[in-house]
């Protein structure tokens, strides 16, 4: 592949900026994976993707798991702090929790606690169900198990088992009643948790989440409730359970300012509360720590203008800085940073299937008659001589002529071969005036907005609800990018839609150094090409958060690590959802749904519509169609 092509694909699809080091394109054009961050060792992804395909008789669309990678994350994240403890002489350690909610799947869960005598990771729970599985983990004696989250008894009877267990379970409160509760049952039980208190910031994050934050946010204690707590906790003799101080200020925080405001506040409740005698060990700072979805570096919500080193120095720095200044030992920092541990370790994979026609595709041959109306003529005539000096004049021509053309039909003055010779010369004009706005140097804003027009509609197999949901709930970006073909030139541009029956099941707004892109430069598609393309970064939030619309299940999943030759190994295949799977979500029973067909079907047999073996294939048919998977195959 020549250097010239290689620039021009990266700065189209930006590989380079969002990839923190595990992502590249080879020689043959192809996407490869890094197991491990800028690791010498690469997986040449389509070649992996064909041979899912062929050897395992997997079908698209694919999730692809890479394990190490969030091994790597963790292992960034803790080295950030770890270097910035050392620089400044910190005297405390850093606590790495992972908060289950961002990906509660145990294979990611596991894959972190295989970490954890390396770097005390441990776990964070919001709900019992989190709790319950968390709670028969292995994690190493010293690493945290941390309850957030609205309590009831139950889920606190559920961290006390945990708690006798010998487990260092912590139970953060977020409102007064929780630990009225917790004192009650730690009471009757005779052993009580490690309490922690989660503290209402003045401060707040920026971005999307900037509302977790502030005044108005809805967790967390005010100033006065947390002195409430302390006093509880004293009368109840249990303040030498009182170990933590936690704040959350938001998820992807996009500006580090924020970060060091937020820690300012903390620090100082932390430091106020150590001087009134509350011998707190860890100072909680919540998650927040963003993933750069676009490559852009700067604080527009889908990216962020720090890197984890930056705001592991702040963190500690002004940590430091304060507890010094209050004459406070230095607390344990412990982080709940779910996205950054988790966005980069799975890729989605789907391909195109078809296009979807548009006016602009459709392009037959156009003849003047001589008896032709004078729209049409005119329409021709623009066509014919359109240029890179006329094509803004032209193109606003050619839209009075297209409102002129629908007027003359309403009023029936126009015949309907007439209407369809001039659409088709409209759309022709649009197309001839993008191409010399293409050329030309300042085109203006109307033929960015006629590029989208214009874009190829393109049919992907998936469903955005299921696999990239916060592209559709928050408008999210996630980088796409195809997986091969990275050593030719794109040449159209395309926005994408998937298979549901929701109009909102589409992707038009992709990453960009600068700005968003309404549509994604693609290669040339003909029907029956294999074409795949790759949704980045969806290994945080998106697998939890994505919805069964429309019945589309899972996709079929395969996980993959490189040993220490740069071979890689697919270590376990998940198949996706059946239809059955399906039927079941939604509280049908297949032996019902079978027998309800059967009958239907002898209906026809008893009426004399149907043979009886016509009857029993028809219903073995639909019986075994129960076991195909939801997607197109
Ligand atoms: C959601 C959440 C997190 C995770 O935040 P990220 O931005 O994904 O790191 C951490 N802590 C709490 C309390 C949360 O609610």
């Amino acid at each position: 592949m020549n250097e010239e092509t290689l620039q021009e694909i990266q700065q189209v699809y930006g590989v380079e900026n969002w990839s923190s080091g595990y992502f590249d394109i080879n020689r043959k054009g192809h996407i490869t994976v890094r197991p491990v961050k800028g690791d010498l060792r690469q997986v040449d992804l389509k070649e992996l993707v064909d041979s899912l395909l062929r050897d395992r008789k997997l079908q698209l669309p694919l999730l692809i798991r890479f394990p190490q990678i969030l091994t790597s994350q963790l292992r960034a994240l803790s080295a950030a702090y770890q270097n910035a403890i050392t620089e400044y002489g910190y005297q405390a350690h850093h606590y790495p929790v992972f908060p289950m909610k961002v990906n509660p799947r145990r294979e990611v869960v596991e894959e972190f606690l295989r970490d954890s005598a390396r770097c005390r990771v441990g776990l964070e729970c919001g709900s019992k169900a989190e709790l319950y599985a968390a709670i028969a983990q292995e994690q190493t004696p010293e690493s945290l198990l941390l309850c957030n989250g609205f309590k009831d008894e139950a889920f606190v009877k559920t961290a006390m088992l945990g708690v006798v267990a010998g487990k260092r379970v912590v139970i953060i409160v977020e409102k007064l009643n929780e630990l009225k509760m917790v004192i009650k049952v730690a009471q009757q039980l005779g052993a009580a948790p490690l309490i922690g208190l989660r503290a209402k910031l003045y401060s707040r994050g920026s971005g999307k989440w900037a509302s977790s934050g502030g005044d108005s946010a809805k967790f967390g204690l005010t100033t006065s409730e947390i002195l409430d707590c302390v006093r509880m906790l004293s009368e109840a003799k249990l303040d030498s359970q009182l170990k933590l101080l936690h704040f959350h200020i938001g998820s992807q925080i996009t500006d580090i300012k924020r970060v060091k405001n937020a820690m300012k506040e903390a620090a100082r409740v932390y430091a106020k509360l150590r001087q009134i005698g509350c011998n707190i060990e860890f100072l909680d700072i919540g998650g927040g720590l963003g993933v750069d979805y676009d490559g852009s570096k700067t604080r527009y919500e889908s990216s962020v203008n720090y890197s984890v080193q930056e705001f592991a120095n702040d963190v500690v720095y002004v940590v430091q800085s304060i507890c010094d200044e209050e004459n406070v030992p230095h607390p344990n920092l412990v982080t709940e940073s779910g996205r950054f541990m988790s966005a980069y370790h799975s890729i989605f994979i789907t391909s195109i299937r078809d296009e979807i026609e548009t006016f602009a595709d459709d392009k037959p041959e156009v003849t003047i008659d001589e008896d032709d109306p004078q729209v049409i003529t005119e329409l021709k005539e623009l066509c014919d001589s359109i240029n890179g000096k006329n094509f803004a004049e032209y193109y606003h021509d050619a839209l009075e002529h297209k409102d002129g053309l629908h007027t003359q039909f309403n009023l029936g003055l126009i015949s309907l071969e007439d209407r369809a010779k001039g659409e088709v010369l409209f759309w022709e004009v649009c197309a001839r005036a993008l191409a010399e706005s293409e050329l030309s140097k300042a085109p203006g804003e109307e033929f960015e907005h006629l590029k989208k027009i214009l874009a190829q509609k393109y049919l992907c197999n998936f469903s955005l609800f299921r696999s990239a949901p916060d592209s559709w709930a928050i408008g999210q970006l996630f980088p796409v990018v195809p997986i091969h073909r990275l050593n030719e030139s794109p040449s159209d541009y395309a926005t994408l839609v998937d298979v549901t029956c929701d109009s909102d099941g589409k992707i038009d707004r992709f990453v960009d150094l600068k700005d968003v892109k309404e549509t994604l430069e693609l290669h040339n598609w003909n029907d029956g090409e294999d074409y795949y393309l790759g949704i980045f970064l969806t290994g945080a939030y998106q697998e939890v958060m994505g919805s069964y619309h429309n019945l589309f299940g899972a996709p079929n999943e395969a996980h993959v690590v490189v040993d220490n030759d740069g071979r890689s190994h697919v270590t376990k295949i998940v198949s996706g959802s059946r239809i059955t799977d399906m039927m079941q979500f939604a509280r049908y029973e297949i032996s019902g749904l079978v027998e309800s067909f059967r009958k239907q079907v002898s209906s026809r047999v008893t009426g004399g519509g149907l043979s009886p073996d016509q009857a029993e294939q028809l219903v073995q048919q639909y019986a075994q169609g129960a076991n195909s998977g939801t997607y197109l195959e």
